[in-house]
């Protein structure tokens, strides 16, 4: 921000306390005056302020007013200032709107924005607001006004707050925007406030862009201070947080320089062809023309709206954007892990930002549009995020763009950017200056063979989620690659980085044969992780995978998933803007038996509710969702949900009836027996309204008392599944989404153990089977526990899969019953852990 600010130079003459106008002309009247009298404007300017407020609403919401003129009027401001009218009592605005604070601005650049950001920080603190709307001492009005927040303008360049400590960034990619995502929400815990300083240059701890503004690289030095209340505590968390990241920052870029280097095993050309060298990103060979992606350049309209409905509009799709990307992380998270899924979080992250959503809603206030405003803020900061020259920090201006892009796309549909559009019809390699995450998620795999970007690196969004595709990717490649014509035939090699280019015949044959091999040897792979889970001694497991769309299914039989344990069917509710019909729903589950071949299947019912929300079912606000109306109880309050769920399910069994349909139904959220008669009645009906074939009926086990009544429910039910997310939530009291304690919630805690143990006791009382689907499932020392506990079936990740049935192969069933028994009897979740090193066959 420019470091003219209007309130610097603000002369008390400038506030009137205790004003008493008889209506808003007569406030912008007396604001008017006080400007004039300061000789800020031309007395023209007041009616331009008047003439303003029939095409633009100046209101900001909270009480505060910020009358100003017209922007074709400028010449009428004189010098920079703004006036401020106290009105305790109130002056009406617009009907049903009050404003006790008016500032009057008078500017003639964008200078005033200062001024709006403080208050629209002000507007953050309804108690400091409210006491300024009646204090009598003008210097707190000035002080309130003149007062930048941390991220805006730290107290003095280069100077720390009280508490303090020094770190040097051991991160060997740098703060990029997965560890500064952490930093943020360590900070946010506390009241202090807290800020990063690097050389001259500082930052509000709480604010995300302004700490990636920073740039910090491996090596630079950091001063991380606070002050206030709790400033110690907070300081001690902020550290914490800082230097527990560094393993695993350390272990990631292990991990990509370990695949950076291991470009020996690609594929050599039998002729010498001209070739751009960039960094291996995701390994396999891909033949065929290449197709360079022009990047969309985007026009936004600017369609000025009143400043309530612009407000509300952008309010509206900075929400939904978030929620999406919180079913996305949510989603990336359980299928592919945390890191994978980082990616998301940080993106929504970067909506919080305060800086970024009031530069978007100064642009509306000078008058601006909505969709105009928003894609101004988000240029105007990526732009500032390049202008570094700082590789960290374009791979975030690139973020920005991306995340503003769904933001842009919720405010106004038409202006979704389909980059997309323009691929051939037939197979290509693409080439890009870089791929935003939503672009590579959005891959048309039918179209794209392969994907070769300019930018980016080993670890950025492509290269993950190009390995996560399974498809050949370099990255790095530079703008030499842009050049390139398009219909160029090429040979993209991911594993050695090469896109080489103009094939001969010879070439093409080499590079086919080089393909027909590597898919000799992954099928090699494939037919060891398609053996049987049997230890030694004879017993056998089921492992199925957790997969919750039929497009899923062959990678995860390909992992070796002999079926399907858990289809999570509210992500079938959860990417979209409305809900899946009853024809929508049978496709699906009719797509995923015929997937599967004959193997089995378990759906589980709708899990809304807790972590997972979906807006569009405009169910209430619940102050305590993990406790509240979710799973199995939103069911039974919505049996319009309900039955169209299950009307779907019974229709695909009985398309598949004469094949055998392998379909059981499971209920999340069990609690209490009625649950299960009454879920159990309403899929007696649905099946004898459409004549269908009898479904095995489960339910899932995740709140405690379902386990410790499990010999009552066994009764009623077919099988359980053990949802050990949600039962180490529930039994240890620890949110699964806790940034602080969710790595205290180890489901193998010994409390969790033995409701695991009662479960299966309560099942083999009356003769049922008992499966675990949730993570610890796929952590190979926890599923050999689990097989020891009497544990009959595991559904996991797919690509936990081979690790965890090379660790039941390599076991005896008879030590891993005694290694469960010893876990039962252990004091603590680490002594549980300490028992893998005494644990036969660990070592496979
Ligand atoms: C669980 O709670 O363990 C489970 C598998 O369900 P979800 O993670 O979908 O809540
Ligand atoms: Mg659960």
């Amino acid at each position: 921000m420019a470091p003219e600010t209007l309130t610097a130079t603000l002369p008390p003459d400038l506030v009137r306390l205790n004003a008493r106008p008889a209506g808003k002309a007569d406030a912008i009247g007396e604001a008017a005056q006080l400007l004039i009298a300061a000789g800020c404007i031309d007395p023209a300017y007041a009616d331009s302020m008047l003439r303003r407020e029939a095409v633009a609403n100046t209101f900001l919401g909270h009480g505060v007013a910020i009358p100003h003129g017209m922007v074709e009027d400028r010449n009428l401001v004189r010098r920079n200032g703004i006036a401020i009218l106290q009105v305790p009592q109130g002056v009406e605005w617009n009907p049903g709107q009050t404003a006790h604070l008016v500032v009057a601005i008078a500017a003639q650049s964008d200078s005033h924005l200062a001024v709006l950001r403080r208050l629209t920080r002000l507007m953050q603190d309804e108690a400091r607001l409210t006491g300024l709307f009646t204090v009598d001492d003008p210097s707190a009005l000035l002080a309130a006004l003149n007062e930048d927040q941390p991220s805006a303008a730290p107290s003095a360049p280069g100077s720390d707050l009280a508490e303090r400590f020094e770190w040097v960034v051991d991160y060997p990619a740098g703060l990029h925007a997965r560890p500064a995502t952490a930093w943020v929400e360590a900070a946010r815990q506390s009241a202090a406030r807290l800020q990063i300083r690097h050389g001259d240059q500082v930052a509000d701890a709480k604010a995300l862009v302004a700490i990636l503004q920073l740039g910090l690289r491996a090596g630079d030095s950091v001063v991380v201070s606070a002050e206030g209340e709790d400033a110690v505590a907070a300081l001690a968390r902020m550290k914490t947080a800082i230097t527990r990241l560094t393993a695993r920052e350390k272990a990631d870029a292990a991990a990509a320089a370990q695949k950076a280097r291991a470009p020996a095993r690609g594929w050599t050309p039998p002729g010498a062809l001209p070739a751009v060298a960039g960094i291996p990103a995701s390994p396999g060979l891909a033949i065929g023309p290449i197709h360079v992606l022009q990047s969309a350049e985007l026009t936004v309209p600017d369609q000025p709206v009143s400043l309530i409905e612009g407000g509300n509009r952008l309010h509206e799709a900075l929400t939904l954007t978030r929620q999406h990307l919180k079913a996305l992380a949510d989603d990336t998270a359980r299928r592919l892990g945390p890191s994978e899924a980082g990616i998301f979080t940080a993106q929504a992250e970067l909506l919080n930002d305060t800086d970024l959503v009031t530069l978007a809603c100064q642009l509306m206030v000078e008058g601006h549009g909505v969709a105009w405003s928003w894609h101004q803020a988000v240029e105007r900061t990526a732009a500032s995020l390049s202008a570094l020259d700082n590789p960290v920090l374009a791979g975030r201006a690139a973020d920005l763009r991306d995340v503003g892009q769904r933001v842009l796309a919720r405010i106004d549909p038409a202006l979704r950017i389909g980059s997309m559009r323009d691929l051939p019809d037939t197979p290509c390699i693409l080439v890009a200056d870089d791929l935003s995450p939503s672009d590579t998620a959005a891959l048309d795999m039918g179209r794209v063979i392969g994907l070769a970007t300019a930018q980016g690196g080993p670890t950025s969004h492509t290269a993950i989620l190009a390995r996560t595709l399974g498809l050949p990717a370099m990255v790095a490649g530079g703008g030499a690659l842009l050049e390139l014509a398009n219909g160029t035939p090429a040979v993209l090699d991911g594993q050695a980085g090469r896109l080489h280019l103009t094939p001969s015949d010879a070439d093409v044959a080499s590079a086919r044969a080089w393909i027909d091999r590597e898919q000799a040897r992954k099928a090699e792979e494939e037919a060891r992780r398609g053996l049987p889970a049997r230890t030694r001694d004879g017993h056998e497991v089921e492992i199925g995978a957790n997969v919750n769309r039929p497009d899923q299914v062959a990678m995860a039989l390909s992992q070796g998933a002999e079926s399907v344990g858990l289809m999570r069917t509210e992500f079938l509710f959860l990417e979209r803007a409305d809900a899946p019909g009853e024809d929508e729903q049978f496709e699906t589950y009719r797509a995923m038996l015929e997937a599967l071949d004959g193997r089995p299947l378990i759906v589980r019912a709708l899990d809304i509710g807790g972590d997972k929300q979906v807006p569009h079912l405009h169910l209430p606000h619940e102050e305590n969702p993990f406790l509240g109306v979710r799973g199995a109880r939103l069911l039974l309050r919505r049996p319009d949900l309900l039955d169209i769920q299950l009307r779907a399910l019974y229709r695909a069994a009985k398309a598949r009836a004469t094949s055998g349909h392998a379909l059981s139904i499971m209920f999340p959220m069990i609690t209490a027996l009625p649950e299960v008669q009454a879920l159990r009645a309403a899929c007696d009906r649905v099946r004898a309204e459409l004549d269908a074939p009898p479904v095995p009926l489960g339910i899932m086990v995740e709140v405690p008392a379902a386990a410790i009544q499990a010999d009552v429910l066994a009764r009623h039910v077919d099988f359980f599944s053990i949802g050990t997310n949600d039962l180490t939530q529930y039994a240890l009291a620890i949110d699964r989404q806790h940034p602080e304690l969710a790595a205290e919630a180890d489901s193998l805690h010994p409390a969790v153990l033995r409701l695991i143990r009662l479960t299966v006791e309560g099942a083999e009382r009356h003769g049922r089977w008992v499966g675990v689907c949730g993570g610890i499932a796929g952590d190979p020392f926890g599923a050999a526990l689990l097989a020891g506990l009497g544990v009959r079936e595991l559904s996991m990740t797919p690509r936990d899969i081979p690790a965890v049935k090379d660790r039941l192969r390599a076991s005896d069933l008879s030590a891993l019953r005694e290694a469960a028994l010893r876990a039962l009897d252990c004091e603590t979740a680490d002594a549980v852990r300490a028992l893998e090193g005494t644990l036969e066959g660990g070592e496979a």
